[in-house]
């Protein structure tokens, strides 16, 4: 067992939150040292419905503090990532049995106000059956409203700060359990384990985030922290079916026991069908999985709009996530605020400890600096606030205009197919150039893996996003895995074994 240098912060937990608090600090010119037991938002945060929205629902539940947080942060991340987040507009078919008219008005014209001089459109109500949108609906539904929000690849949002908080300087481990923490003569003293060689080393922190999540009891536990605040555990399930509709639109459907179910357009051939709100009351160490009763609700709430049925049998793959929410005590696992609480804990002034409860992807990057309001008495700090203005990497994009970025990009390697170039444009943004280091042809790309996963793209992956297995490539850096037979999987599986030994 090895001892290093003393970092600033220790975080724990390489989700969104954990990440975007990294980037943030090592901004501000802290030493940064962020564990990640498996891999980059392996966990909650590449299983969410991946919208950046105000989220209309929470209206109901009077959240508006949050709504409005959320909205603005909606404006400001699409400028900060026009890459990987984009403007959806989403139908809501109307049906007075559930929510009366009146009712759905008013929530939008307060979600729109809220917003505060939003760049995307405000609400409309619509005749459904002369909108294009009432196309793929049932007859029956005669009004409908439409309103914006956004769409987010997740998981790649979570790698993208990483790499942030790396170009600042912090030090991402992925693979890396935290095991136990204590204080000792005014600082952390922390364990942690190499998963692959299960090295452990002994590194000291002035102060400890943690942002572990569904895990952010467990880890108090490890430090033997009590904290005045719970967590509750529920559990979301998606299914992904082939596209059930036309349009780049998306539809919020809402159900007769008042939940909403999103339908979105996703990856071109596919839709996105989610979510479900079940209690869990099992170890997060027990990795959730959709249940047949889940999936049938969601085929269920499609068919109850749309005139294409589907059935489990149509699922293409499906994912489930565990929402670490702070426990407010309610009573239905819906109803449980949305909203994020920061627990402070330290030793006579000293060697602080901040525990992460709830929150959004939505919301991360004002987690983040709330988090940093809240440490700052016991640092430093060489700048003040500054994520709300610098991209996220790869989203120098003029003027936010992806649609030129990608247009220009198509004359600019011309050797890539069209599909290709669209994904990788929304992968990596302006850092595409890096990923394909000076690639002129096709060849020089390497072994094509199928779909247009070349080796080139593989090596950048490893070498600069922390990738090291086939799922992590397949599922949280790319999607690829809608599209890869068993051969495909394998033959990227063998190369990551030889490259990596
Ligand atoms: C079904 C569902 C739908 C959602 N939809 C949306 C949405 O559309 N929009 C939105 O804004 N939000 C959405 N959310 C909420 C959002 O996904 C979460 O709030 C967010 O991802 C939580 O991130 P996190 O970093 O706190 O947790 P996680 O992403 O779970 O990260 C915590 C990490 O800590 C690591 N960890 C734990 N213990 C240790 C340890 N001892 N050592 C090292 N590492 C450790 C874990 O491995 C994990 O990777 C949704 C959530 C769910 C479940």
């Amino acid at each position: 067992m090895s001892t290093q240098a003393v970092y600033d912060l220790l975080i724990i937990g390489g989700g969104v939150n954990g990440t975007g608090i990294a980037r943030d600090a090592a901004g501000r010119g802290l030493k940064i040292l962020l564990v990640e037991k498996d891999d980059l938002a392996q966990h909650t945060s590449s299983a969410s419905t991946k919208l950046i929205h105000g989220g209309l629902r929470y209206l109901e539940y009077y959240e508006f503090r949050l709504v409005r947080e959320a909205l603005q942060e909606r404006e400001r991340l699409l400028n900060l990532a026009p890459h990987i987040i984009y403007p959806l507009k989403f139908v809501l078919p109307h049906r007075n049995a559930v929510r009366p008219a009146w009712m759905i008005r008013a929530g939008l014209f307060l979600y729109d106000h809220l917003a505060c001089h939003p760049k995307l459109p405000n609400a409309q109500q619509i005749a459904m059956q002369k909108s294009p949108y009432g196309q793929p609906l049932r007859n029956d539904i005669k009004k409908g409203f439409t309103y914006s929000d956004c769409a987010v690849d997740d998981s790649r949002l979570v790698v993208l700060n990483a790499k942030g908080a790396r170009d600042k300087g912090a030090d991402i481990r992925t693979q890396t359990t935290l095991l136990k923490a204590e204080r000792k003569d005014g600082v952390w003293e922390a364990t942690i384990q190499d998963n692959k060689t299960q090295d452990q080393t002994t590194v000291q922190a002035k102060a400890i985030v943690n942002a572990a999540g569904p895990w952010v009891a467990e880890v108090l536990q490890d430090l033997q922290v009590k904290s005045s605040m719970n967590v509750r555990l529920v559990k979301g399930s998606h299914i992904v079916v082939k596209k059930l509709f036309d349009g780049p639109q998306a539809y919020i459907l809402q159900n007769a026991d008042k939940r909403i179910v999103f339908a979105i357009p996703y990856h071109e051939e596919f839709t996105l069908i989610g979510t479900t709100d079940l209690s869990w009351d099992q170890s997060p160490d027990a990795l959730p999985k959709i249940d047949q009763d889940e999936t049938q609700y969601l085929c269920d709430s499609i068919n109850n709009y749309f005139t294409k049925n589907i059935t489990p049998k149509d699922v293409i793959w499906d994912y489930s996530g565990v929402r670490p929410l702070y426990d407010d005590a309610a009573s239905n696992a819906s109803a449980v605020t949305r909203d994020y609480h920061l627990d402070l804990n330290q030793n006579i002034g000293k060697t602080p400890l901040l525990s992460i409860f709830g929150g959004k992807i939505t919301t991360y990057r004002r987690l983040a600096e709330h988090s940093m309001e809240q440490l700052a008495p016991f640092f430093q700090y060489s700048r003040g606030s500054w994520t709300g203005s610098e991209a996220l990497p790869g989203g120098h994009i003029t003027n936010g205009d992806f649609k030129l970025f990608y247009n220009n990009l198509r004359k600019n390697i011309p050797f890539l197919d069209e599909i290709t170039t669209k994904r990788m444009a929304h992968a990596y943004g302006t850092d595409v150039f890096e990923v394909l280091n000076k690639a002129n042809s096709k060849e020089d790309l390497g072994t094509d893996f199928g779909h247009g996963l070349s080796q080139r793209e593989v090596d950048y992956l490893i070498e600069k996003e922390w990738a090291i297995t086939a799922e992590d490539i397949l599922w949280r850096r790319t999607k690829l895995g809608l599209y890869f037979s068993q051969d495909e999987i394998q033959n990227l599986q063998k190369y990551l074994a030889e490259k990596l030994q």
